[in-house]
Formats: C-alpha cells, structure tokens, sequence
C-alpha cells in the first residue's frame, strides 16, 4: 500500500485547490475520484470575479462569457435590468474549469488517480482508504473534498446534519437566441417559499437552471420546463439535464477531527442568497491545506481547521443568510412593491456587484445597515 502525507477525495474546486496549495508546499499528496475527468457537474457555471481572484493563475482559456448586466423577472414579468458597467462574474462549463484546477494540481506535484471511487475508511493511526477496484492508499490526513453528497465524509463520521437545498441545470442549445444573452444573466423570482430560476450565457449553450428548498424538490423539473418554454426555448434541444444537492452550513456542525475534514460542498460551504458555493470550494481548500501543512509540522491534529472555518468562512455565510432571508421574505410579502424598490433603488444591486467583484462582502454590506439581521429574523418564517 502506497503512503502519502495526505489524501484527497473529490477533485472538484475544494479538492483541486488543497491539492494544489499542498503539493506546491511539498507534501506527497494523492488526489483521487470516482470519474474520468472532464468531468461533467450540474452547475450554472457562474465564476464571480471574487472566485477568479483567488486563483494564482488565469482562468481566461475556459471563460465562455462574461457577464455585466442583470436581468431581473418575477414569474417572467415586472423586469427589470441592472448594468454594471464592467463585468462582475464569468461563465465556464465545469468540466472545463475542473479540469483547468486539476491540471493545475497535477503540476503542482500532485498525483491524480480517476475511476477511484472510495468506498471504505479505517483508521489506524493514520486513515487508509480502499477503493472498489482494491486500490488503497494511506495518510496521516485525509481532506473529503467529496461534495453535496459527501460519502466519504459519512464514513468518517463528519457533517451528517448539515442542512440542504437542491438545483437542478439544463444545458440547452438555444441557436442564434444564446447571443440574446451575451453578457447578460437572467434570475427569474416568484418561487415559493424561496428560490430561483437562472439563464446563464455560455459560447454556445444557455444554462438554465432553478434551485429550491428541499421540500419544492419535487417541483424543480416542471418549473425549468415552465420557465424554457416561457423563454420560447420549449423545441431547443437539450445536452444535458441533471440535479444535484447543495448543503448549506448554518451552525456548528462538526466538519473536521483529529485526521479528516470535510472541504467544499462537504462541509457546506455555499451562500443562501445565491446559492453559490465555487468561492467557498476554493477558499475552504486553502484553509485545508494551511491547516494539514501546520498538523504535519506540529500537532498533528486538524481540529484547527474548524476554527479556522469558523472565523475566515462562517461571517461571510451568515451574512449571506441575513440578506437571504430579508430578500426573499419581502418578496414573499409583497411581490409588487418589492421588485419596484429593487428596480428604482440602487443600492442592492450596486451592494450585489460588489461582492461579486471582490470589492466588498456580504458582511460589510450587512454591517452598514444594523436593522438588517433584525428585520431577517421577522422574515425567517417559511423559509
Ligand atoms: C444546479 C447547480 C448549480 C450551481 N451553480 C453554481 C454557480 O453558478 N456558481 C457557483 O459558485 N456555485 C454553483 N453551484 C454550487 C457548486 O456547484 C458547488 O458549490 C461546487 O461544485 C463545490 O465544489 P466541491 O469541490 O466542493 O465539490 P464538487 O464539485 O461536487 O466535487 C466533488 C467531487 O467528488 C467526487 N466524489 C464524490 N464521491 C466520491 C467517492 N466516494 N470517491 C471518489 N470521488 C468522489 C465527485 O466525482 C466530484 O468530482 C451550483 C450547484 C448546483 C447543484
């Protein structure tokens, strides 16, 4: 059995990255995953340019479009847009942008092995994982970096009550109608009790997609075809069409121990407001890996990483929570009014672009109006 310093599950963004940052650092590091890569991911693709700014290393060969324009509807009326001026996020297909972060990995020193799909943990001393095919590996850490999902992180006994929603994506070859969109992202409201409905521009598809609590799972097929045909996009064919979980840490939960953590999506680290969780993939898979490089030299004992977490992460999540729920329960209140104040007042939107670019955060915007977690809780019913 081959020995590393570290092992890593899921070579999505939070895998790629902690392989990267650790193989870069020196350590022996193995990242494995059940597929062949690329890989395909239900995903809108969106790549804010904070995301992009925590990279060491251009994205520009797999951006398909980018976005500066905000296109607003409630149930396919009262829109309204909102221009940037200059871009606030990318769009790429994931499995492009993947492999883009695995490549970079791989250089890095990291050795990939695909089709690896790991299916038992034991721990004795270090964390030793096997695959179906028999492979096995062992470490003294491991980082599941294994998604919404997350087996392997079960296993280890890791994040099991983190709460979730779901997204479903269609991918669909809209013809001469996908440069309607160039430039331009589509966000549809009106679901209830939350949620909703994308249009994100790509070369030469639009990705359309929805996401919901999970008790509207059940709904989110027959609302993105509601929501294409409202589009006039009812006969365009369609390349793929898939769901997938987002998990949304609100607490807590417990994401690390002495040996494991969880990294990404795992740990769920995604935002409420927008449902986005790449940012956090990558920025979670930096704290990992400062947080083996510091075990291996020290401790070594990862605890520290929920610390950590818990201070560099979770701020940034409440606060998306906060504006979440004051957004969508003024929505849910007063759907007419509302959409007239967010299309006359600046504010919001400007505040949006902001965070989407890096220049500000959740948090700050949040602080700037003290009433605002407040008037949330007032909001939270329902959702
Ligand atoms: C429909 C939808 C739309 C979304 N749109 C956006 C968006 O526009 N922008 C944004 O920022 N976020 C978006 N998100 C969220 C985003 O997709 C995730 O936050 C992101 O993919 C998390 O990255 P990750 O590396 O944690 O996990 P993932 O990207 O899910 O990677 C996990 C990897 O683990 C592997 N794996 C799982 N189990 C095993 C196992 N047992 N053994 C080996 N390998 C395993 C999988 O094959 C996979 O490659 C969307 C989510 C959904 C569902």
């Amino acid at each position: 059995m081959t020995q590393f310093d570290a092992i890593v599950v899921g070579a999505g963004p939070a895998g790629s990255t902690t392989a990267r940052e650790l193989a870069a650092s020196g350590a022996r590091v193995l990242l494995v995953d059940r597929a062949s890569f690329p890989r395909y991911k239900a995903c809108g693709g969106g790549i804010p340019l904070r995301t992009e700014r925590l990279l060491p290393f251009p994205i520009d060969s797999v951006i398909e479009d980018s976005v500066h324009r905000l296109e607003v509807t409630y149930g396919g009326r009262m829109a309204f847009t909102r221009d940037s001026g200059e871009p606030f996020a990318h769009m790429v297909m994931r499995e492009r942008f993947d492999a883009l972060l695995l490549e970079r990995a791989g250089q890095a020193g990291a050795e990939f092995r695909s089709l690896t799909t790991v299916r038992r943990l034991e721990r004795n001393g270090a964390v030793t994982v096997t695959a179906g095919d028999g492979f096995s590996a062992s470490a003294p850490f491991l980082i599941c970096a294994d998604g919404a999902h997350s087996p392997v992180g079960r296993m280890a006994g890791l994040g099991a009550d983190i709460p979730e929603c779901a997204a479903w994506e269609v991918e669909v070859r809209a013809g001469p109608k996908v440069r309607d969109y160039a430039g331009t992202s589509l966000i549809d409201l009106g679901y209830k009790p939350w949620g909703y409905a994308w249009v994100f521009p790509k070369a030469e598809v639009l990705s359309i997609g929805i996401v919901l609590p999970p008790g509207s799972a059940g709904d989110m097929k027959r609302s993105v075809a509601a929501f294409t045909k409202r589009l006039g996009l009812k006969d365009a064919p369609v390349d793929i069409a898939r769901g997938h979980k987002v998990r949304l840490r609100r607490k807590d939960e417990r994401i690390a121990d002495d040996r494991v953590l969880l990294a990404g999506d795992a740990a769920g680290l995604a935002d409420e407001f927008t449902e986005e969780g790449i940012f956090y993939a990558i920025q979670s898979g930096r704290i990992a890996a400062r947080n083996v490089l510091r075990a291996a030299a020290g401790d070594g004992d990862l605890s520290g990483y929920q610390r950590d977490i818990n201070r560099e992460v979770m701020p940034e999540l409440r606060a998306a929570r906060v504006i979440a729920y004051m957004f969508y329960g003024m929505l849910r209140r007063a759907p007419r009014p509302w959409m007239f104040a967010s299309a006359h007042t600046g504010f919001l939107w400007n505040a949006f672009f902001a965070v989407q670019r890096g220049e500000s955060t959740y948090a700050r915007e949040v602080a700037r109006i003290p009433v605002l977690p407040g008037i949330a809780r007032r909001m939270m019913d329902g959702r």
